[in-house]
Parts: structure tokens; C-alpha cells; sequence
């Protein structure tokens, strides 16, 4: 079998043993055979790329020459491609000409074996390839958009090769280890623009005018995940244009009807490219960067060098205080474009840096909560992973990778200082620009630099355990003569009593350092460190007083905290007693507090507790933010259980309770926040709360669909919700709830204009019929219209959709899995998670995968966390379902 481990055991040599978590649960189903990597034995280190581009048209023509270097004999050349016709081929040698005389396509792993006429010795050659290729229907690759612009319908191609859709777009040696500098030029129709990843050198017009032929000049070199286009009318003129002050050229690129949120962006833009430049101390070898605000796009943002691209659909973009997607691609332009990390296997490297230094702009605090929640389930994985195959490599850009990456780049920088972590981003920019790194070259770095004698372990060892094994720790305080002692273990959201496949490992694989911050006063200057080991029980001495100690306030590690009964108690009376407590520690509390509660840590009474000790205080922006994370949580847990009702009524009085009636006051809040709170009226009235949240949670967590969910089970919370905010959205559910004959109506109303943007809405909203249902879902199926929709609003519509009827979606969706020409990554990753997951039904599933080995293979991890999810609802059941009534009574 094909080790998991392959490229990391080379990297690595003692990490071998750790990551059990990614064991499948029926081991013998995983059967790969084929090697996805291309072999290191030709690599390219020049390319001419012709493209010529239909618009409007379905298809592309390519021809592009590749200058490669062989280092062992060979008639056979491997090259990456994924549906591209490529039907033409040669190669010119110092003194000979080869022909392709074979095209074998190996579409498993998207490549194209050459077979030539002879063998080719170990030399530098050209590789010269004519192929025909499709605009993608699933946006990755070549794609085209369609859109309106003040009211006329408009078409526009763009690309998006992160990190496997180049060979989409050209046939290429698509490795990220593979860098190469691309000459690009691009055959369009007259009357479009075209950019690309350099400055535009050449622009004629041929064919007796009816194309032009735009030329860039040549790349630095780079992986082919960086390689872009973009052509259409949009592409003309920029819509904002400023220079960096080292004198960059900077170009923002938009639909006409987007020119002033384009035009806002670009001071903040200009700021963040200047302070970088600065901070990194290194300057960006580049001419100008174009950036497209573009109508369809599968991710919020994408680093492509010198073409950068951001979704539409981004909230709030062209606000200054909300800089961090911009800081995240513009922090990629060193780490990730110029540095580049050896393979996939080692994505959280450039992802983790980005997102570190993205958090120092983004409005949400760094308590990387979305990484945490991932990464509390049995089939999370090490950052340090390398995909078995194709189909694996997407798991390598979720919530762990960027934010837990993220969260143990933020906890390097605590242990060290800023200057010396941003003197080690320096060193890493400088040594391997325009190289590639691995996880050994930051650790010599780390070592190198970084070495402090009073600090035990290593750095080096402290990062190597924290990449390499999956989950996170939570430290369990408990009051003690003379001080307090602190145990650590895994954080799981199941107990391990349930089916044994899921028995929960109770320490970690391998040893693993946890840095201490914490302090015995509500005064952040007493903040105090010490190291800890997971298999130890550390003693922390307090002679001083009320054995409070306030762990991992300051949000710096990536742990929860689990204080004893009697420390909480503690903790609750004094944030009763004392209205001088601060922020920082109350929303630590709130943050750790819920998961607690779930995973059955803690009892939901002193949840309560907290709750209304924090209700009494003056309102703080996070607080509140934080409160209502909890609130919203705790009704979406017990949407399918009896106590529903109950739960439901604590939380629409919690704020109408509230001593002090009246607007939010956000003392040192964000101007931001302020703006969507006013804007959604909050008058800590009971819905307008959480609608509130349901608005910042896009920008706080892009955690939407929990958000919805609520509403979703509420037909009169949709109702009153539309009454109180007028949404667009919210009107629609709400007509649809009237009269659901409407449902038709709006369903053709947005089928027809091409937007779907507010479609979600409509699932979300209809209290529709069974039959509703197979409809939708037939619509959402149906492969041509998926480009049309945003992704996005795809796993909300599913959510809305499971959360009506769970077990006809459950039964459509399998059903659909088993079809023979599924378009199984789109709907594995717009479906899975959240028909899968919201109310699986454990032996149905585990019945369909042992009658679905092949299909159950496929979608594993899916379905590992749907059933773990089953498992761990009724595990939630038992131990908070039960006392909810009893801790609620208690406060009424
Ligand atoms: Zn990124």
C-alpha cells in the first residue's frame, strides 16, 4: 500500500510514527496504485505559452513549449493534464527532433504519459505540445463567468490553478517544487482585455482585426499553482490604480458596478503592500500587481503572482479595518510565491504565515476557533500530511491548516518576541527566495536564531510535535494547597465509552511541549511562562491569595482550559463581583466553555452561571460577541431534541433581561462592527441579536450556516426577523413561509436572471414539501448549473434543506453518491458536510459504507465525521439534554 507518509518520512525521519488519527475505518477499502507526483527525473525551468481564448465559446487552444532539463534516460515523459485534448508533440534536442508518437492519458491521476520514437539522453531539451482544452464548469482551471454589469449581461475568463488546476489550463509539470519562469501570451477577441502574471510587454492586432494578441513579459519563477489569466471587457481599464512607495504599480480591476468599493480598497491595499515591505524588510521583485474583484470565484482570495484575485462575494473588502484578506494574499507574495514550501504535504507552512499575519488585521480576535473546533474530532489530521492522492490534496486548505497553522505560527511568536519572529520570516524570505523550503529548513532557522539556553525544549522540538501530531491539548486546572495543578490530554468532542472505532486516544502519540502563559491577577503586566509536558502533572505554586489563576487569557495558546468546579465557581463570582474584570478573560471563558459543555467536561449549570454573571456586566463588543457564539451554538445543539423549546426561550430573553435596555456600547470597538450592528438596529431585542451575530458572523468566522440554522428550525424567529430587519434575504423566506406557492415564483425569478446569489434563501425560507425537496435537490445536481451557483451558498442551501427534512436528505444524498457519473468532489465538498453531519443516523450510514466499499473509500473522511458526529449527539443528549431544564430553572 502507498504510505501516507512517503514525502515526509524524507523530510522528517522520526514523524513516521505519529498521526493514528487518519486510519480509516475500514482500512482495506484504501487501495491506491498509482503515483499522483510526477518523478523528479525531468523538471522544467522555462515555458512559452500561447493561449488562444474563445469568448463566448466552450473551448481554448494552446500551444506551449517547455524547457526541461532530463536527468535519467528516458522515451517516456510524464506531464500533468486533467481533460486537456493534447494531440500534437515533439522534442527538439541539441542535435536531434523527437516525435510523440503515443498520447496515453491517465485521468486517475490527471496525467498524460509521452511515449517518443527514441530515448532521450540525460540533457537539456524543448517540449513542444498543441492541445485543445474546456473552460471548466467547476471553476478551477480556465473558467468562464457570467455576469451582469449595470444591467447588461457580460462574459469573462479567468483562472484559478491552486493547487492542481494548471494542468487544467495547460499541459505542465505541475508540482509546486517544480518553479519556472512562464512567458505567456494570450489570443483574445477584439473588443477584450487580457492580463497576466507580468506586466503586458505587447498587444497587435491580427487576424484582419479580429483578434488581438497580448504578450506578458516573462515571470520570476514560480510554481504553476501561480499561473494566471484574465480576459473580458472588465479587464480594459483598472478601476483604481495607485503606486506602492517602493513603486510598485498597483491595479484593481472590477465590474463597472463595483468601481467604488474597488476604488475604497485600494488605499488599504496600498497601506498594507507598504507596511509589509517595511515589517518584512525585504522588497517584492515586482513591477505591478493586478488585482480582479471578480463576480465568480471558488475562494474568498487567491495569490496568484502578480494577478491576484478576490471573490465579490467577500464582505466588506473595501474596508479599511478590515484588511486581512488583503494582508493574507499580499503576505503570500513572499511566503508561498517567492519561498515556497517543498510539496502540498506542507501547505500549513505558506497558509499558517498568511493567516498568522492576516489575524493582526482581521476583525476577529486570534482565538482561531474554526481550527479548534476541526480539529477536536477523531478523523482530524497532523498539519504535517501528505495527501494519498488527488482527491486528498483539497483536505490540506481546511480550517486546520490555516488556522491551527496559523495558531502554532502565533504561538512561535509569544515564545520569542516579535523582532526576532519577524527577523526569522526575514532570514526564511531572504535564504529561500525564489526556491522552496521544508519543515527541517524553518527549524534551522528557528534553532539558529531563535535559540534561547533558558527555554527547554527546543523550539525546533516544540514546533515538530505541534505539526506533526493531530488535536490539541486541554489543560485541566485544579486548586491544590499552595497553588494549582494542570493535567493535559487530548480535547475530543466523543468520550470513547461509544462504538470502539472510536476509541479516543487519552495522551498524545508523542510527547508534546505546551508553552504556559497565565497570569494570578486580572493585570495583564503580571503575565508569567512556563513550559509544560502533556505526560506531566505541573505544579504552579500561588502563596499569595484566592488561588485564582487565569490561564491562556491572552488567547495565546492553542489549548482549552478546564478549570475545576470549585476554580470556576471562583472565577463566575468575580466576574459577578467585580465590573473592573477584564474583557479578555470573560470571552476566554466564553470560548472554551461551550466545547466543554458538548464534549461533557462540564457541567451546562455553571455554563448558566457564567452566562448570567456575564449578562450583568456593561456590554463589551466581544463579550457580547462572544456571548452570542454561545447562545446560537446552544440552540443549534438542541434543535432536534425535546428541550428545543426551552432553550429557545433563555435565549430570546436573555438580552430582553438585560438591566440596561438599550443600544450596544462598544467602547475601543471597531468602526466596522459599529457599522453592522447600527445598521441591523440592535436594540438587544431578542431576534435583532441574533441577527446581529447571523451579520458578523461573515466577517468573524465565516461560520454562516451555523448561523442560519436557528432560523431555519424557527418558522416564526424567520418571520419575526424579516419584520424586524427588512433583509432581502429574509424576506423571501418569510413570503414563502405565507404562501409557499411563492417558492415557484422566486425559484424562476433567480433561475432566469443567472443570480443566484440570494438563492440559499429560498431553501432556507420555504416551509416546503417533501416533494420541494427532490426538486431542489435535482436542481442542485444537475452539473450545468453548478457554475452558476456560488459554492458558498451551496452548503447553506444544504444545510437549510437537511434541516427541514434530514432523513429524506440523508436518503437523496446517499442515493446520489452511488450514481456512476457523479461529480463526486463537488458534491462531497458542497454536500457532505452538512448532509453528512447534521443528523446522521450512525447505522445507516455505517450500513451504506459497508454496502458502498467503494463509494465509503472515496468519501471516508465524511463519513467518519458524520458518524462521529452521530455518535457525539447522543453523547449530548445524555449529558446535557437531560440537565438543561434543571440548570435553566435555577436562574429563572
Ligand atoms: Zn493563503
Amino acid at each position: 500500500m502507498f504510505s501516507i507518509f512517503s514525502i515526509a518520512i524524507a523530510i522528517l525521519p522520526t514523524f513516521q510514527k505519529s498521526n493514528p488519527n487518519k486510519t480509516p475505518l475500514l482500512k482495506h477499502l484504501t487501495n491506491i496504485t498509482d503515483d499522483y507526483h510526477l518523478p523528479s527525473t525531468v523538471t522544467p525551468f522555462w515555458y512559452d505559452l500561447t493561449i488562444r481564448i474563445y469568448l463566448p465559446g466552450t473551448t481554448f487552444y494552446g500551444q506551449v513549449t517547455s524547457q526541461i532539463r532530463i536527468s535519467t534516460p528516458t522515451n517516456t515523459i510524464q506531464i500533468s493534464s486533467d481533460g486537456l485534448d493534447v494531440y500534437y508533440g515533439f522534442i527538439i534536442g541539441a542535435n536531434f527532433v523527437s516525435k510523440v508518437i503515443h498520447f496515453e492519458s491517465k485521468p486517475s491521476v490527471r496525467k498524460v504519459i509521452l511515449h517518443l520514437d527514441r530515448q532521450i539522453a540525460s540533457s537539456d531539451v524543448r517540449l513542444t505540445l498543441y492541445y485543445r482544452g474546456f473552460y471548466s464548469k467547476d471553476f478551477k482551471g480556465l473558467y468562464v463567468a457570467q455576469y451582469n454589469d449595470q444591467g447588461k449581461k457580460k462574459q469573462a475568463v479567468l483562472s484559478f490553478n491552486s493547487p492542481i488546476g494548471a494542468r487544467k489550463m495547460v499541459p505542465c509539470f505541475d508540482e509546486i517544487a517544480f518553479k519556472a519562469s512562464w512567458k505567456v501570451a494570450v489570443v483574445h477577441p477584439a473588443g477584450t482585455f487580457a492580463r497576466g502574471n507580468g506586466p503586458v510587454s505587447s498587444k497587435t492586432l491580427i487576424e484582419s482585426g479580429k483578434y488581438y494578441k497580448t504578450s506578458f513579459e516573462p515571470t520570476k519563477v514560480m510554481s504553476s499553482y501561480l499561473l494566471a489569466i484574465g480576459v473580458g471587457e472588465m479587464f480594459a481599464e483598472a478601476t483604481a490604480s495607485g503606486h506602492s512607495n517602493s513603486g510598485i504599480l498597483v491595479n484593481v480591476f472590477s465590474k463597472q458596478t463595483d468601481s467604488k468599493r474597488a476604488k475604497n480598497m485600494l488605499p488599504a491595499y496600498l497601506r498594507q503592500l507598504d507596511y509589509l515591505e517595511r515589517r518584512f524588510g525585504v522588497p517584492l521583485k515586482v513591477k505591478k500587481i493586478d488585482n480582479v474583484v471578480f463576480p465568480e470565484f471558488l475562494v474568498q482570495g487567491m495569490e496568484n503572482e502578480g494577478l491576484i484575485s478576490f471573490s465579490e462575494k467577500v464582505p466588506s473588502i473595501e474596508y479599511a479595518e478590515n484588511a486581512g484578506l488583503i494582508t493574507h494574499e499580499l503576505v503570500h507574495q513572499w511566503i508561498g510565491n517567492s519561498a515556497t514550501p517543498k510539496s502540498w504535504a506542507l501547505t500549513f507552512l505558506k497558509e499558517g504565515i498568511a493567516t498568522f499575519y492576516e489575524k493582526e488585521f482581521a476583525i476577529n480576535p486570534m482565538t482561531f476557533a474554526n481550527g479548534m473546533e476541526c480539529d477536536s474530532w477523531m478523523n482530524s489530521h497532523a498539519l504535517l500530511s501528505e495527501p494519498r492522492d488527488l482527491f486528498e490534496l483539497s483536505w490540506n486548505f481546511d480550517d486546520i491548516v490555516y488556522q491551527k497553522g496559523g495558531a502554532v505560527f502565533s504561538m512561535l511568536r509569544w515564545l520569542i518576541g516579535t523582532p526576532k519572529f519577524d527577523f526569522i520570516m526575514k532570514q526564511l524570505i531572504l535564504k529561500f527566495s525564489d526556491s522552496t523550503f521544508d519543515v527541517a529548513d524553518f527549524v534551522n532557522l528557528l534553532d539558529t536564531h531563535a535559540h534561547r539556553s533558558h527555554i527547554e525544549p527546543s523550539l525546533g522540538t516544540f514546533f515538530k510535535t505541534w505539526i506533526s501530531q493531530p488535536n490539541f491539548p486541554i489543560l485541566t486546572v485544579s486548586a491544590v494547597s499552595g497553588g494549582v495543578i494542570i493535567t493535559a490530554k487530548p480535547f475530543y468532542y466523543i468520550d470513547g465509552t461509544f462504538p470502539s472505532t472510536f476509541a479516543k486516544p487519552t495522551s498524545f502519540p508523542e510527547v508534546r511541549p505546551i508553552p504556559l502563559w497565565y497570569r494570578f491577577s486580572n493585570d495583564p503586566s503580571t503575565l508569567q511562562f512556563a513550559w509544560m509536558y502533556s505526560n506531566e502533572t505541573k505544579f504552579i505554586p500561588n502563596r499569595n491569595i484566592a488561588n485564582y489563576i487565569f490561564l491562556n487569557t491572552d488567547n495565546y495558546g492553542f489549548y482549552r482550559v478546564h478549570y475545576d468546579a470549585l476554580l470556576y465557581r471562583k472565577m463566575v463570582l468575580l466576574i459577578r463581583n467585580d465590573y473592573k474584570i477584564e474583557p479578555n478573560f470573560i470571552d476566554r471563558l466564553l470560548v472554551d466553555s461551550w466545547p466543554l459543555v458538548a464534549s461533557g467536561h462540564l457541567s451546562i449549570e455553571y455554563l448558566v452561571e457564567l452566562l448570567e454573571a456575564v449578562r450583568a456586566l456593561p456590554r463589551q463588543e466581544s463579550t457580547l460577541i462572544r456571548t452570542l457564539h454561545v447562545l446560537n451554538s446552544m440552540m443549534k445543539e438542541f434543535a432536534h431534541l425535546q428541550e428545543y423549546d426551552v432553550v429557545k426561550e433563555y435565549v430570546f430573553n436573555y438580552f430582553k433581561r438585560q438591566p440596561e435596555n438599550k443600544h450596544i456600547n462598544f467602547p475601543g470597538g471597531s468602526a466596522l462592527i459599529q457599522k453592522y450592528f447600527h445598521a441591523a438596529d440592535v436594540k438587544l431585542h431578542q431576534h435583532e441579536c441574533l441577527f446581529g451575530v447571523e451579520i458578523c458572523a461573515k466577517e468573524y468566522e465565516n461560520a454562516f450556516h451555523s448561523y442560519l440554522y436557528p432560523f431555519c428550525k424557527d418558522d416564526q424567529m424567520l418571520s419575526d426577523c424579516h419584520r424586524v430587519t427588512g433583509s432581502l434575504e429574509v424576506v423571501i423566506c418569510a413570503a414563502i413561509q405565507t404562501n409557499p406557492a411563492l417558492f415557484d415564483y422566486f425559484l424562476q425569478k433567480y433561475e432566469i436572471e443567472e443570480d443566484y446569489l440570494t438563492f440559499y434563501s429560498i431553501a432556507a425560507g420555504f416551509a416546503c414539501t417533501t416533494e420541494d425537496i427532490d426538486r431542489l435537490f435535482d436542481l442542485l445536481t444537475t452539473p450545468h448549473r453548478q457554475p452558476h451557483i456560488d459554492p458558498a451558498h451551496y452548503s447553506l442551501l444544504a444545510t437549510a434543506m437537511t434541516t427541514k427534512h434530514p432523513d429524506q436528505m440523508q436518503r437523496l444524498f446517499l442515493a446520489k453518491l452511488t450514481e456512476p457519473d457523479v461529480n463526486a468532489e463537488f458534491l462531497i465538498k458542497t454536500f457532505s458536510r452538512a448532509m453528512l453531519s447534521m443528523k446522521a443516523d450512525y447505522g445507516h450510514l455505517m450500513q451504506f459504507s459497508r454496502n458502498h466499499a467503494r463509494i465509503y473509500a472515496k468519501y471516508r473522511p465524511a463519513f467518519d465525521l458524520a458518524m462521529e458526529k452521530s455518535v457525539f449527539r447522543s453523547q449530548f443528549e445524555h449529558y446535557v439534554g437531560n440537565r438543561i431544564g434543571f440548570a435553566l430553572k435555577r436562574v429563572a
